[in-house]
């Protein structure tokens, strides 16, 4: 599995709104939840999770701004997707991630 692979067209919501599903880029399932929003902006970070937001000084060798996604897949493969503003274009990686434990998702109801 590859980025050119983690979005799959669905007709899941009736609305039409949201039209495409994330993928595990690891194994390609598509039962994926969110465990942290992280976005890098000069030398903040700001990170929410299910225990709140949380801003603190992070290293920052990049110009303009860097988002990540951190998610858990239910096959428990856990993984960064970020994408990241630079020059007018915006770039997606992603990194495997070895933390598993203690996961939990953003919000749930
Ligand atoms: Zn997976």
């Amino acid at each position: 599995m590859s980025l050119e692979n983690i979005i799959q067209k669905t007709s899941e919501w009736i609305t039409g709104e949201y039209s495409w599903k994330l993928l595990c880029p690891i194994c390609g399932l598509d039962y994926v939840h969110i465990t942290a929003l992280k976005c890098l902006r000069s030398t903040d970070e700001t990170t929410i999770t299910n225990k709140g937001i949380f801003v603190k000084q992070a290293q920052n060798d990049m110009r303009g701004v860097k988002i990540t996604l951190q998610y858990r897949c239910e096959n428990g493969h856990v993984g960064e997707i970020t994408l990241q503003f630079h020059e007018g274009c915006v770039f997606l990686s992603h990194t495997v991630s070895p933390e598993t434990k203690g996961l939990q998702d953003i919000w749930r109801d």
